[in-house]
């Protein structure tokens, strides 16, 4: 069954590859540097492909942004996000990947073999691709965020909130994942505000339900995140109160930690004029595979994954992305 809309040759799509040397044709090119990448090049190179792997913007990916990691198998003390992707990264150097800097900033999926434009310039042509670009998580933009992000502010619930045992937290949000992360929240924090800017939630109704019924949940509708504050962690937030009414106030809340979840960008518009997305970019598989509606194109990690977004499940599909590149060249 064939799960993907036939798509419409895009003119945006004819990136101007045409005065570019290809400087080197490869059997696999890995894109992204996240638990994902990491796995398809351990992988990879283990089955011979010599993959190269373009590490990308935020190298490490989303992880080396976490507190840590204290829920990824085989670390029973835990461990940081930045020294998880450092081990990720010799295990599959010791292998013979070729891992290096580069972002890459155009593909060409229209015939076979690919191309993959690395920093605007150098054109790497590949047999097959795996994309693991992962998504970012969007924050409100407030200076005082960026200040105590690792030290009270975060986007991953399921990631840091065993930091918070006992403690009050906010949720900022008020979606699907907000309610998920409230309601994890609940089961460890003394009390949980979840701050909603509308007067309702826009989460499904049977997660609605949920967190009303949380004893400790407590949801302050029209409110707006202005400011954190706190000494060295943060302690306290300043929201605004119906912001823009005549009745506009100010209030604080104290808190110990404040949990961002207002979506995700998945890392997929260059590949948009190839491979099919849905509503919101994440690149659409075929159920229960890396594969996308390009042959030899495989998609593993976040930007395929808009429910589980774990470090542990990044990397199951990239072993997957990588045994079906193998598998893919063997029939070829
Ligand atoms: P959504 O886009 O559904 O919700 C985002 C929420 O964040 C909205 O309430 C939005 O407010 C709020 N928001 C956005 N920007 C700001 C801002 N700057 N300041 C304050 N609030 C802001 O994202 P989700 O991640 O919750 O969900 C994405 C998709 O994934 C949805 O389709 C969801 O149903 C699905 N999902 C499903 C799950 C499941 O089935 N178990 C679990 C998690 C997600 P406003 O409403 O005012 O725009």
């Amino acid at each position: 069954m064939n799960i993907f809309k036939s798509l419409e040759t895009n003119p945006e799509a004819k990136r101007n590859t045409a005065n570019m040397i290809p400087s080197e044709h490869v059997k696999c090119v890995i894109i992204g540097s996240g638990p994902a990448g990491y796995t398809a090049a351990i992988y990879a190179a283990r089955a011979n492909l010599k993959p190269i792997l373009f590490k990308g913007i935020q190298p490490g990916g989303q992880l080396t942004t976490t507190t840590g990691v204290e829920n990824y198998p085989g670390y029973p003390d835990g461990v940081a996000g930045p020294k998880m992707m450092e081990d990720l990264e010799q295990q599959a150097t010791r292998f013979g990947a070729d891992i290096r800097w580069g972002i890459a900033t155009a593909a060409d999926f229209s015939a076979s073999p690919y191309k993959v434009i690395i920093d605007e310039e150098k054109v790497v042509v590949a047999d097959t691709v795996i994309i693991a670009t992962g998504a970012t998580a969007q924050y409100l933009g407030l200076e005082s965020e960026e200040k105590y992000k690792g030290s009270g502010v975060s986007a991953c619930a399921t990631c840091d909130g065993f930091f918070f045992r006992g403690k009050d937290v906010a949720v900022v949000g008020g979606g699907d994942t907000a309610c998920e992360e409230a309601l994890y929240l609940a089961g460890m924090c003394k009390k949980v505000f979840l701050i909603v800017r509308k007067n309702f939630l826009r989460a499904s109704k049977i997660m609605q339900q949920r967190v009303m019924d949380a004893p400790n949940i407590e949801i302050l509708f029209e409110r707006n995140t202005k400011e954190l504050r706190g000494d060295q962690v943060v302690e306290e937030a300043v929201l605004i109160k119906r912001m823009g009414q005549p009745d506009e106030t100010e209030e604080v809340i104290k808190i110990d930690g404040l949990f961002l979840a207002i979506g995700h960008t998945p890392n997929s518009d260059i590949f948009k004029p190839y491979l099919e997305t849905d509503e919101t970019g994440y690149i659409k598989t075929f159920p229960g595979t890396p594969r996308t509606n390009v042959p030899g194109v495989f998609a593993c990690g976040d930007v395929q994954d808009r429910v589980y977004r774990q470090a542990v499940t990044a990397a199951g599909s990239g072993c997957q992305a990588a045994i079906e590149a193998e598998r893919y060249l063997a029939q070829r």
